[in-house]
């Protein structure tokens, strides 16, 4: 059924613009991440790319040559023989069939997500994210890119250039938050100001039976106890 409080801010929201379709870009676009984990050296066979193993070298003024790599040995073949990036499709994919199994997933699940949030981080250490400040498009690359195919529509002076910034972690990876179900498994609209949030990820998880980590109780409220009815939190405040 969904929650009961008033949040929906529709297609008007600046984060989801409608980009009209000829606007987009012409190349085709992989997941941030992915382009991240790529420029670190990570093969894909549905994206083959060529490595330089040596620096290259300066020819001219602004002329640069790839080094001879000859006298380098063969380069190891391909870890990744399968593409990852395919869809897995809907009736391959099946259920726990158990509450053991449910909350074990659900942990391990939980941890791959730190897992994948602390490797994005490190990485973004080493190579330079840009976010765009007037739309949600991501780049991985030191300048940004200059397609003109920015989304803001409030910003048309700008003729469709995206305005780079440095990126942070939720840019990469946005978390996506929505409201943690409290135990009586059910939100009630005059108590929105005691339920807290969680990453969607984080939250299915918890459902699923996974410990709540230390570093998201706060955001959850869970460090305040939350009051089942009206009544009750009158008499908390
Ligand atoms: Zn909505
Ligand atoms: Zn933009």
């Amino acid at each position: 059924v969904g929650h009961p409080f008033r949040t929906c801010r529709g297609m008007s929201s600046d984060k989801r613009p409608r980009i009209p379709h000829d606007q987009r870009f012409e190349v085709p676009r992989i997941p941030a991440l992915v382009e991240l984990c790529i420029q670190a050296g990570l093969d894909l066979p549905e994206y083959p790319t060529k490595r330089r193993r040596k620096p290259i070298v300066k020819i001219g003024r602004k002329e640069f040559v790839d080094a001879n790599e000859d006298d380098l040995p063969d380069p190891e073949p391909d870890k990744f023989k399968e593409p990852i990036l395919e869809e897995v499709s809907d009736d391959e994919i099946t259920p726990p069939s158990s509450p053991e199994e449910t909350a074990a997933l659900a942990e391990e699940t939980l941890k791959m997500w730190e897992t994948l949030r602390n490797g994005a981080l490190r990485l973004m250490k080493r190579y330079s994210v840009r976010v765009c400040g007037y739309c949600p498009e991501v780049h991985i690359g030191a300048s940004g890119h200059k397609a003109r195919n920015c989304g803001a529509f409030k910003h048309q002076q700008r003729n469709g250039q995206h305005g780079w910034q440095a990126a942070v972690l939720d840019d990469l990876i946005p978390p996506r938050y929505v409201w943690h179900m409290p135990e009586s498994g059910e939100l009630q609209k005059e108590l929105k100001i005691f339920y807290g949030q969680a990453p969607a990820v984080v939250e299915i998880c918890i459902q699923g039976g996974a410990q709540v980590p230390e570093k998201y109780k706060a955001t959850m409220r869970l460090d305040i106890g939350i009051p089942s009815s009206l009544k009750e939190a009158e008499m908390v405040v």
